[in-house]
């Protein structure tokens, strides 16, 4: 590589790091990690954000659900309650009806009655949340029917009067009635909790309802049958405007298209009732109604009536029943696919976010942190610092392999650049005859204050010269005076001392720069040299020695672009005596105190400032230079 080519390289190399530098002057470390900072908080916000809204709306979907389902399973509690409320009046009217000595199975039977009407309300407050006070009077009114029932029951059958047991009954039907009230909270606390419950509640209401005026019409009737009386005015107007009523609820609800549900339970449930209560069940009825209204004689016991009414009864309790397990399935089925969507929420948002953090690190890691080493590698380079190169992982994108090639390009550009610098100045700065430092190099390091840390306080210079060394030239040739000069070096370089500075000044002159003032000691480095140089026999190529004697001239001066010129002159002058007074010695120069003379810019008065000691330097120094130079 030429050095003009290496010019070249360094300019380029130059033109790149100061663009480096301006670019990363812009802060580009700074703004990078702030938008990748402000970047990901915007992303995780807006997720966050999104991922709230979504998955509240479905949690509330799934509240939702949920509450509509425990309102019905409520609803379908109280209602329950109703049911066994209505069923504890057939064992009372069974029991009404009976014999004393009838009465053992029949009270059994109605104790187990009364326990599951007991046990179904105690459980309204805790599971159907019904506030206790209202449930009190339903309960307070459905231990004075059970006190009456008990206190006629006690009455023997044949005493037992038909105001008696219709008191009774009447009471039972109060109990339902006040019990109503709970029914009508339930329903109106779910419709205004979800009008979408309106329409299940009403029909729920309605089976409900069915079923207890199913009940009633029975009991209407049953007071003259349990004390075997005939039917009066009331009990006929009483039993058949309960079945209008059971005839005008029957219309409200008696068909699927009216429930809105398709379910195969619910047709069969539909055409057992039909079939039982309104074939069977009336039939029976109408039979006995028809016996009360000639006599008292009726064709079946109270207990044989109740018996065989309630079984026709069942396929309207079956109907509500049904009606609500479907309504709750349905509820569930909502309930559990809003569950469903919720956890589906709850898993795509989760994916989402682990995706997101997923691009964030894979950000990180790929893109942002390598930039982030390139850039310091960058700038490591443009500062000359010291490198270590660094291995990058081989999963690198193509684009980010090609700027850490790049970079290693550059490394190695900037590295070859600075050991070709570094040559280049070695070169400069050397003899390539002796290896010495050069008179280029020398002048700079006298005509810098600061170049030579050690000899900042004054130095002393000698200043040698071969003497007659063109007749080695011209008796042997240049190339032996080259050996001869190569010699002289070799021999002379281990006599110096460590901060000596070593130089060739010009052909067959060389010049030792010894820190400080001591000029006795440099005229006896200079007097061992001349000593050594005298006897040291140098072998040439033919085999002939010769020995060679050189002329000193030693002065001490300072450092600095004018005190170096006049340090030289001064070891010059020397020299010339030197030569004058022989050759083969050592002079120095008499100025006394080198440090007298100030290093001046050149626009001072020279010769203003010597008008002390320097005379003498200045008369010889001059004499001598002009005196070699011409
Ligand atoms: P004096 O004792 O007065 O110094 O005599 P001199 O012959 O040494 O001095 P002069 O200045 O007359 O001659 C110096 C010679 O040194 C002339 C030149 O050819 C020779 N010379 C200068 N540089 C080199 C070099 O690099 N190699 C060789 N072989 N000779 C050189
Ligand atoms: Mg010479
Ligand atoms: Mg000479």
């Amino acid at each position: 590589m030429t050095p003009r080519s290496i010019s070249h390289l360094g300019a380029a190399l130059q033109r790149v790091k100061s663009q480096l530098m301006r670019s990363m002057a812009c802060g580009g470390d700074h703004s990078l990690r702030r938008k990748l900072l402000i970047g990901t908080g915007i992303a995780l916000v807006c997720t966050a954000i999104l991922a709230i809204s979504v998955i509240g709306q479905s949690l509330d979907d799934y509240r939702h659900a949920r509450q509509n389902l425990r309102g019905l399973e409520s609803f379908r509690l109280i209602l329950d309650t109703a049911n066994l409320l209505s069923a504890e009046r057939g064992p009372s009217n069974s029991v009404l009806g009976a014999t004393a000595a009838q009465h053992g199975a029949l009270r059994e039977r109605l104790t187990a009655f009364r326990a599951r009407s007991d046990a179904i309300l105690d459980q309204l407050s805790t599971n159907a949340g019904v506030p206790p006070e209202l449930l009190a009077p339903a309960k307070a009114q459905l231990q004075k029917g059970r006190q009456e029932v008990d206190r006629v029951a006690a009455i023997p059958r044949d005493r037992r009067g038909l105001e008696d047991v219709q008191s009774v009954i009447e009471n039972m039907f109060e109990v339902v009635d006040i019990f109503q009230s709970v029914i009508v909270w339930k329903a109106g606390a779910l419709t205004a909790q979800n009008p979408e419950l309106a329409a299940p509640v009403m029909i729920g209401r309605i089976f409900g309802e069915l079923r207890e005026f199913g009940g009633r019409i029975a009991s209407q009737i049953m007071a003259p049958i349990a004390v075997s009386q005939p039917l009066q005015l009331k009990h006929l107007v009483d039993s058949n405007r309960t079945r209008g009523r059971i005839l005008e609820l029957w219309r409200l609800a008696g068909n699927q298209k009216v429930i809105g549900i398709q379910d195969p339970r619910l047709a069969a449930d539909l055409g057992d009732a039909e079939l039982m209560f309104f074939g069977e069940g009336l039939g029976i009825l109408d039979g006995l109604v028809a016996e009360g209204r000639k006599s008292g004689n009726y064709s079946m016991t109270a207990d044989e009536f109740t018996v065989r009414f309630v079984s026709t009864l069942k396929p309207l309790e079956r109907l509500r029943g049904d009606f609500l397990d479907v309504t709750i399935e349905r509820l569930t089925e909502l309930r559990n696919g809003a569950l469903a969507i919720l956890a589906v929420t709850i898993a795509i948002t989760t994916v989402i976010l682990a995706i997101l953090a997923g691009l964030l690190v894979a950000a990180q890691r790929f893109v942002f942190g390598p930039l982030m080493r390139a850039r310091e590698a960058v700038i490591v380079l443009a500062e000359d610092r010291p490198t270590v190169p660094h291995q990058e992982p081989h999963h690198h994108a193509t684009e980010m392999r090609r700027l850490f090639d790049a970079i290693a390009i550059l490394r190695d550009s900037l590295a070859e650049r600075a050991s070709l610098t570094k040559k280049l100045k070695q070169q400069a700065e050397t003899d390539g005859l002796t290896g010495l430092m050069n008179r280029r190099a020398l002048d700079m390091i006298g005509e810098s204050h600061t170049s030579s840390q050690v000899m900042a306080d004054g130095a002393c210079l000698i200043l040698m010269d071969i003497d007659h060394f063109k007749s080695i030239n011209d008796r042997y040739g240049h190339l032996e005076g080259d050996h001869v000069l190569r010699e002289s070096v070799r021999l002379m370089r281990p006599m110096l001392g460590q901060n000596d500075i070593f130089a060739r000044f010009g052909g067959e002159e060389f010049v030792i720069l010894v820190p400080g003032h001591d000029l006795s000691e440099a005229n006896a480095l200079a007097k061992r040299i001349r000593a050594a140089l005298e006897t040291h026999e140098i072998v040439l190529s033919n085999g002939a020695k010769l020995t060679v004697t050189a002329s000193f001239g030693v002065a001490r001066g300072n450092l600095g672009q004018f005190a170096w010129r006049r340090l030289v002159e001064a070891a010059d002058a020397a020299l010339y005596r030197a030569k004058s007074d022989g050759r083969n010695c050592v002079r120095h120069s008499l100025t006394p105190q080198p440090t007298l003379v100030p290093d001046l810019p050149e626009d001072n008065d020279l010769n203003a400032s010597r008008e002390t000691p320097p005379q003498t330097l200045t008369i010889v120094g001059g004499a001598s230079a002009a005196k070699r130079s011409s």
